[in-house]
């Protein structure tokens, strides 16, 4: 069997790795490339097989940094099947139109006020071809096998990053190749925890937070105090959320703060048709997580849901204390772009992210104390308060990756750290081979090995 990392090396985003075995190709994951320019422009380049030639594609889960790609895989002549957990469907299935529909609105953005090099800018897809791709998709259980190509099984066991998120196991001639997918935490609001991993000949683990672990006072407590302090200044909290996923936790660590008389009753907006329609899953799916039927009511129930353009607009001239959620979670599109122009000039007022800023995203840039960031093609300045929870992101830090590979019942006889920036990708290799006596292999962008 061949592995080759298409995405997901040197950065967190683009996760796509090609499994080759008999004759037979399967892509694991199928990601957009986000952040740096010149991880974006990967986007367009061509994959080094043509699409048709793709058998089989499995998602681990409905990020867009790894589904977000499956449109264009699509669009180019893709024919077989996605194959997912059933959440994971249902997720892609408000997550890729959205995109299609993001892609071409920033087209037609740029192309309107002239600020794109390209003329005319295209969009790498359509809402139309997004939904050409969700009829590819069979959806599946936990825990039962399933063979995407001859020779080859499959089986998804839970991650506990998101809702539907999967580990897989991929088992061919009694070796098994695991790939974690993105892992969640012990501790998470909303999500119950990995599953331990089962026995692995092949690895490949995520690094997102291999060489940072999560403040341990209660993430709770850090949130309560900055809606305080924002509140008292007279400000508006806008909060850039990805919208599925951390926007539902967020909701519900603010209903649990507001019922212990920890914030003030502010109102809480949810700005993002798609959350509000992701937050109404979760509510549908409440065996797949924590929350029972009354969290969801309490958390999903006190939240002030923005639907229209103009609603949203009046959103961005608020005059008292609030609490503004909304898309995308690194700021790199969607309607939290209009409030962060709106409120980031002004010193009342806080911008605060909870999960990973990736690099070369306007939310890296203001979690980095950038003075003003580029919007629209104009600079806004940033005089509000920026501030960042960890403690709230849906991702293990290094001490829950390297407990989680821990469990394995035996080392594996190969590793490859992916889906993490430089550092921390190499910070969990080492601290890996520390702890667990494990040599694991950082692989580059397009390398290709020989599984043992
Ligand atoms: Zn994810």
């Amino acid at each position: 069997m061949r592995l080759t990392f298409l995405g997901g090396t040197g950065t967190v985003t683009g996760s796509r790795y090609l499994v080759e075995h008999a004759g037979a190709r399967v892509l694991v994951d199928c990601g957009l490339f986000q952040g740096l320019k010149q991880l974006r422009l990967r986007n367009w380049e061509p994959m080094p097989l043509p699409a048709r030639e793709v058998d089989a594609v499995v998602l681990t889960h409905a990020h867009l940094d790894h589904s977000g790609y499956l449109p264009r895989l699509v669009a180019q002549g893709f024919r077989g099947p996605v194959h997912a957990t059933a959440c994971t469907r249902d997720l892609c299935g408000l997550l890729l139109p959205d995109s299609g529909r993001l892609l071409e609105e920033e087209a037609e953005f740029a192309n309107r006020h002239g600020y794109s090099r390209h003329h005319p800018a295209l969009p790498l897809y359509t809402e139309e071809q997004a939904r050409a791709a969700l009829d590819r998709f069979v959806p599946h259980a936990w825990d039962q096998p399933v063979e995407p190509v001859p020779g080859l099984k499959l089986r998804f066991a839970p991650a506990g990053h998101l809702l539907g998120a999967a580990s897989l196991y991929l088992e061919w001639g009694g070796r098994t190749l695991l790939f974690s997918g993105d892992l969640g935490r012990g501790d998470d609001l909303l999500m119950p925890p990995p599953a331990a991993p089962a026995a692995a000949d092949v690895l490949v683990v995520e690094s997102t937070y291999g060489d940072r672990e999560h403040p341990r006072e209660d993430p709770l407590e850090a949130l309560a105090q900055v809606v305080q302090r924002t509140s008292a200044r007279g400000g508006v909290v806008v909060v850039p959320a990805f919208a599925v996923g951390r926007a539902q936790a967020l909701l519900h660590a603010l209903a649990r703060l507001k019922q212990a008389g920890r914030i003030p009753d502010l109102p809480i907006y949810l700005n993002s048709p798609m959350a509000a329609e992701a937050t109404r899953l979760y509510a549908r799916h409440h065996a797949e997580h924590r929350l029972s039927p009354q969290d969801c009511e309490a958390a999903f129930g006190a939240v002030r849901i923005v639907a229209t353009v103009e609603e949203s607009e009046r959103l961005n001239h608020l005059r008292w204390p609030s609490v503004i959620v909304s898309a995308s979670g690194m700021a790199t599109g969607g309607r939290v772009l209009h409030h962060l122009k709106a409120y980031a000039p002004d010193a009342r007022n806080a911008i605060v992210f909870t999960g990973f800023q990736a690099q070369g995203t306007r939310g890296a840039a203001l979690v980095h104390g950038a003075p003003a960031v580029k919007i629209h093609g104009e600079y806004v300045p940033v005089r509000a308060e920026v501030v960042e929870l960890p403690g709230l992101s849906g991702h293990a830090d290094r001490e829950g990756l390297l407990a989680w590979m821990g469990a394995m019942p035996a080392a594996p006889s190969q590793v490859f750290v992916t889906h993490g920036e430089p550092l921390a990708a190499d910070a969990l290799r080492l601290a890996a081979r520390e702890r667990l006596g494990w040599d694991c292999r950082v692989p580059d962008y397009r390398d290709s090995v020989e599984l043992v």
